[in-house]
């Protein structure tokens, strides 16, 4: 079955009761056992509902996964890979990670004795590190945020396998229809479905996914046990934003490639980054390992600081807010808003410098997006 008919029907049956075309969602946090001990397959909401179940299949399903388990966030999902580390063992990360997982090993792991480094994982020149720190887990995103930098991961993967240890892909900027991190040899991929999977900015939820009988014992252990579970209703609408991911992907794809172009043609930049545009520098390995670009465009403006606020805040059409992968534009300033706590030269040394600007580009007329930054730029 092909993507875009297994993201409406997979996991998705009518209801078999009422016939309901959507199935409907059980708002309970309990379910009466019909003998002690017996159950209908369900017993409490923390470590089991129908609406994990239906949600879960389909994302197994489009992540080319056996297993698929789902989490009350994103972060709920980084959370839940860690908890099976012990104290002593060491993660070697890519360098370019996301802020919370960053923030989750060095404020929270940390202190239970659980190591990381990061490396530059963008290098094969750096796979060795993987044989020498001798991981317990290898753990990268791919695109970066918001660097958008691209790893190899077939390479990291055969490099983890080859040190005897595993491979962890954050799929969330890609997603699922652009991207299967398993079929490329990783052994768990992680996704805050809050993001593209969902897509409407409505709700928060993550999920793993992996071919490993094992690891998928130890994700429905932590759903239950660390209490990382999500909520019913939320599962359902992260059901209902999944059904159109295919149209709302080709969307997403189509308008950050005329926002490319459009940026790339401005005095205002010196450098705009989108995978799928042949000006990226690993263009050739983006088009090896996805099928798509996503909706992430990064923009570097040689405009001061001061003039780089007050474009974003002339947008209209662009809400600055954190988060991505909705329907709706969104634009974020890494330098004033993610990273601000971090001190200038240290943000700088990672690429985040004041003029860097991150568009989630929605699905709005492209033409429309383009012509607010016009305004916005000639307002300033
Ligand atoms: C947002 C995000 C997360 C965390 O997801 P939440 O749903 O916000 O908890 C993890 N990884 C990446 C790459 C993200 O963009």
């Amino acid at each position: 079955m092909k993507f875009d008919t297994a993201a409406i029907h997979i996991g998705q049956e009518p209801d078999r009761e009422t016939g309901a075309v959507i199935p409907p969602v059980y708002l309970t946090s309990t379910f009466a056992q019909l003998e002690p001990g017996k159950t209908r397959g369900y017993d409490y909401t923390r470590s089991g509902n129908p609406a994990f179940d239906r949600l879960g299949a389909t994302l197994a399903h489009l992540e080319q996964a056996e297993y698929a388990t789902v989490f009350g966030s994103g972060m709920a999902a980084v959370n839940a890979v860690i908890s099976t580390l012990s104290s002593g063992d060491h993660i070697v990360a890519e360098e370019n990670i996301y802020g919370c997982t960053y923030r989750i090993y060095d404020q929270v792991f940390k202190k239970f004795g659980i190591t990381i480094s990061y490396v530059d994982l963008s290098d094969p020149a750096n796979y060795p590190e993987i044989g020498k720190q001798k991981p317990a887990l290898v753990w990268i995103e791919s695109p970066t945020n918001p660097m958008l930098k691209i790893i190899d991961i077939e390479a990291v993967a055969n490099a983890a396998h080859e040190a005897g240890t595993e491979l962890l892909v954050d799929n969330t900027f890609a997603s699922p229809f652009f991207q299967n991190p398993l079929a490329l040899g990783a052994d768990i991929s992680l996704s805050s479905t809050t993001k593209y999977i969902n897509g409407h900015s409505d709700c928060l939820g993550g999920v793993v996914c992996t071919n490993s009988e094992d690891w998928n014992e130890k994700m429905i252990f932590a759903q239950k046990a660390v209490g990382l579970n999500p909520s019913p209703f939320d599962c359902w609408l992260i059901s209902r934003g999944l059904k159109t991911l295919a149209v709302r992907m080709k969307q997403h794809q189509e308008n950050a490639l005329k926002i490319t172009d459009f940026l790339q043609s401005l005095e205002e930049t010196d450098a705009v980054r989108y995978p799928f545009h042949p000006s990226h520098p690993q263009y050739e390995l983006a088009r090896k390992q996805m099928r798509g670009g996503s909706g992430i465009v990064t923009a570097i403006f040689n405009l001061p600081f001061e003039q780089v606020v007050k474009l974003i805040s002339n947008l209209n059409l662009f809400s600055l807010a954190e988060s991505l992968g909705g329907i709706e534009s969104l634009i974020c300033h890494p330098a004033s808003m993610t990273h601000a706590s971090i001190p200038k030269a240290e943000r700088e040394a990672v690429g985040i410098t004041d003029g860097l600007v991150r568009f989630s580009v929605g699905i709005e007329d492209a033409d429309d997006l383009i012509e607010d930054i016009q305004t916005a730029l000639k307002n300033l």
